[in-house]
């Protein structure tokens, strides 16, 4: 609470104090303790330390130093009994004032340390400096060259002082010595006599990517992007803070509104920010951006410490314009933000599911309001979180109903395969589908057929007790990977050569049903063996470029039928695509999951979105067993706020997201009595403290998690609800010092939590 006074509703202290009266400094540590320390700040670091730079510092047991972040400078309290700042870990602060703001903010918001925030937010490469090598830099010294004016030098010796005098600024000792040609003896020397000075400097980080030339010019904006445009350019001349939500089907042109929206940004000189799901930094993205903006730094996981450091510096030097970037681009260290744009919304990808928990989103909205920046986030089927919002006019609502150029949007189809005869026979593709897919491959179109599951078969059954095959460490059923000749958990590590015999009973009889992608294809392979098929999963898409490689293959027709999970799901557009096959709707619907219902709508509407992309149109079949389940014939419909409303009356009466917060507690360890009755204590407490204050917040449980063992863990979780975040801040801000797990088990806390396995 004192903390968040600090932040929030004063001015920072560093702003109202004389500089010579700072001789203290708060530091945060990476630790689970949400506390900023107090350390006098020695007369020599006085000029040097700001807010926002880390230093070390002696902390903890045997007073180790330990790398901490200043996030403050005041008069000393109490001067005695302070511990001392040791050194600066790096000459420059790595966070602005409002990123300070910011990360404090989020601890507040996902009930974690501030200084795990901090450590998420600046790079590894940037703290390490990848990329950087130290090099030792030469100077003259002038009181000690007067003195000894006339001196006679060797010849060599001569030559380095001329050229250090020439210089009037240090050198690279390299530079000097192929300069003065000559080896190091002679600098030694002179560095021995003190005519000249040595000190270590790192080298700047690499140059930037040079631009391509050639700038693809403007499209003509259609009636309904110009409308949305219009008000986004408000908000952006008034230069307040305003959260759009671009609701726009797929295919109707959302990206290019967020590119002119830039365009009107970077006139200014500011930068803009673009979050993508990781799934789509795909090359077709990125071209796009590359091919409308000068400087466009892209960042993707796959990055290396150096190249990351690289960007880091770049963009906080103001030369970039553009930031596309997944989840954590939301810290990108833009030094005159101008906005932020989420596409994708939706996507579960831009909330982090280790600590801090937090959602790119909340982030951005809250970055946003600090710099007075307007934030867009668009989706074809919006989270019912920010449809909400935008119904209720916190946020404004635009609306792109139509694709582009006229085109229709494809007839969805709902295939019932409950009584299909080829699926009794154990086929993935059912009648409909296969008469559809030959019917679209001879007319010379191409397929997209979407299945989430990876793998053979995702089922090892033993017929004699009934039981699936799980992993050893996980309450997970173990997949058949026919590829590798081995079952896999999807949840750990774990891989085996497959069980000969049921672990439960002995039985040799065990089953590999159902179907993953890798038995999908075998099927296709053997059914339309005239036309040529690829498989996208993780597993196929392993090795570095392949995703770009078998994504160009089927953009030029040598691939006709493209199979896959997720990664075909977004994203793509491929005009000559004519039928999408959805090879199982029911296996998002029947997760244990409140947002199942809402993920399945979601599934069915983007893959929906990969057809009618030209005048060639297209359509969708759907197979699914429940045919009457209302988000897939809204889906079919293409009726999102019908889905959405529904699903909200819903949601009110279940008491669930959106209209409760709530704080997952998941509760873990090896042995699963001593977890229970953690769980149980930490959930007593919260339920007095709850009582005692008589807060309107509900617990749930414990119960054992969905996946009640996880790497070897037992899981218990319970669940605080309320429908203002506020209470359930206040409640953990109460309790959190109480709830110390005991022994081997752990807890961690989930605010808003997306993954309720
Ligand atoms: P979304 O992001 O909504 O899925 P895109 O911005 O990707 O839609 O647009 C779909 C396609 O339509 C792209 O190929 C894009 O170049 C094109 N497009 C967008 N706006 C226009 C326009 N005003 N006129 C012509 N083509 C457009
Ligand atoms: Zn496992």
């Amino acid at each position: 609470m004192k903390q968040q006074q600090l932040f929030e509703r004063e001015p920072l202290p560093w702003e109202l104090a004389d500089q010579d009266d700072l001789a203290c400094a708060q530091l945060v540590f990476n630790r689970p303790v949400d506390k900023a320390f107090d350390y006098l700040v020695p007369d020599h670091l006085r000029s040097q330390l700001q807010p926002g730079q880390r230093v070390k510092a002696p902390f903890g047991r045997g007073d180790r130093l330990a790398v901490g972040y200043c996030v403050g400078l005041e008069r000393p309290k109490r001067g005695e009994g302070l511990k001392s700042v040791h050194s600066l870990a790096e000459p420059r602060p790595l966070l602005t004032a409002h990123m300070l703001t910011l990360t404090r903010w989020i601890a507040d918001r996902y009930l974690c340390a501030w200084g795990q925030v901090l450590e998420t937010v600046v790079p590894a490469g940037v703290k390490n400096r990848a990329g950087t090598r130290e090099v030792l830099m030469l100077q003259l010294d002038a009181e000690l060259r007067a003195a000894s004016r006339g001196a006679k030098l060797p010849p060599k010796q001569a030559a380095v002082m001329k050229v250090l005098e020439a210089a009037e600024k240090p050198l690279p000792l390299e530079q000097v010595a192929r300069q003065a040609g000559c080896g190091t003896a002679p600098i030694t020397a002179l560095r021995r006599k003190q005519f000249i000075r040595a000190f270590a400097e790192r080298t700047e980080p690499l140059e930037p990517d040079a631009s391509p030339a050639t700038k693809a010019p403007n499209l003509i904006l259609n009636a309904d992007q110009t409308q949305a445009l219009e008000r986004i350019l408000a908000a952006l001349r008034e230069q307040k803070y305003r959260t759009f939500l671009l609701f726009g089907v797929t295919g109707s042109g959302k990206t290019e509104v967020y590119i002119r929206a830039i365009e009107e940004v970077v006139g200014y000189g500011r930068q803009a920010i673009v979050l993508v799901p990781e799934i789509s930094l795909t090359p077709q993205t990125i071209r796009r951006f590359r091919s409308r903006f000068e400087s466009v730094a892209v960042l993707h996981s796959h990055l290396s410490d150096a190249e990351r450091h690289r960007h880091w510096q770049q963009i906080a030097a103001g030369n970039v314009q553009v930031v596309v970037g997944a989840r954590s681009a939301v810290f990108a260290p833009t030094p005159h933000l101008g906005l932020i744009v989420i596409d994708e919304e939706h996507e579960t990808s831009f909330k982090q599911d280790t600590t801090p928990r937090y959602h790119a989103r909340e982030v951005a909205r809250k970055r946003a309001e600090l710099e007075q920046v307007p934030l867009i986030l668009g989706s074809a089927t919006p989270t019912l979180e920010s449809w909400r919002r935008a119904r209720e006019g916190t946020d404004e609502l635009l609306r792109l109903p139509r694709r582009v150029a006229g085109l229709p949007m494809p007839p969805v189809v709902i295939v019932d395969v409950r009584h299909d005869p080829m699926r009794r026979r154990g086929a993935a593709i059912g009648r409909a589908l296969h008469a559809a897919m030959l019917g679209a491959l001879e007319a010379g179109g191409q397929v997209i057929l979407f299945l989430n599951l990876r793998g053979f078969s995702p089922v090892l059954w033993c017929r004699a007790c009934g039981v699936a095959v799980k992993c050893p460490h996980c309450d997970v059923s173990l997949t058949w990977h026919k590829e590798r000749r081995e079952v896999l958990c999807h949840s750990c590590d774990h891989h085996q050569p497959p069980p000969t015999a049921c672990p439960s009973c002995g039985d040799s009889g065990i089953q590999y049903i159902g179907v993953g992608t890798q038995r999908l294809e075998q099927e296709v392979r053997s059914r339309f063996s005239r036309y040529s098929c690829a498989r996208m999963d993780s597993d196929s898409m392993r090795k570095p470029g392949s995703h770009d490689r078998t994504l160009e293959a089927f953009r030029l027709g040598e691939t006709r039928i493209l199979l896959g999970t997720q990664m075909i799901s977004k994203g793509l557009d491929f005009p000559n695509v004519t039928l999408v096959g959805v090879i199982d709707a029911d296996t998002v619907l029947h997760q244990p999951d409140l947002r199942a219902s809402e993920r399945t709508f979601q599934l069915i509407a983007q893959v929906a979105g990969r057809t009618g992309r030209s005048q060639k149109g297209g359509r969708v079949l759907v197979q699914t067993s429940c045919p009457a389940e209302p988000s897939i014939l809204k889906a079919s419909q293409h009726d999102y706020a019908g889905f959405a409303e529904a699903e909200l009356e819903h949601r009110r009466q279940m008491k669930a997201p959106p209209l409760e917060h709530l704080v997952r507690v998941i509760v873990r360890g090896p042995d699963e009595n001593a977890v229970l009755s953690e769980a149980r204590r930490l959930a007593d407490l919260v339920r007095a403290a709850i009582a005692a204050q008589d807060l309107p917040v509900r617990v749930l449980g414990p119960a054992p998690a969905p996946v009640a063992r996880l790497k070897g863990n037992h899981r218990f979780h319970f669940q605080l609800s309320s429908a203002s975040f506020d209470y359930l801040q206040q409640l953990w801000r109460t309790v959190h010092d109480e709830l110390k797990p005991a022994g081997t088990v752990e807890f961690t806390v989930d605010v808003d939590p997306i993954n309720l396995r």
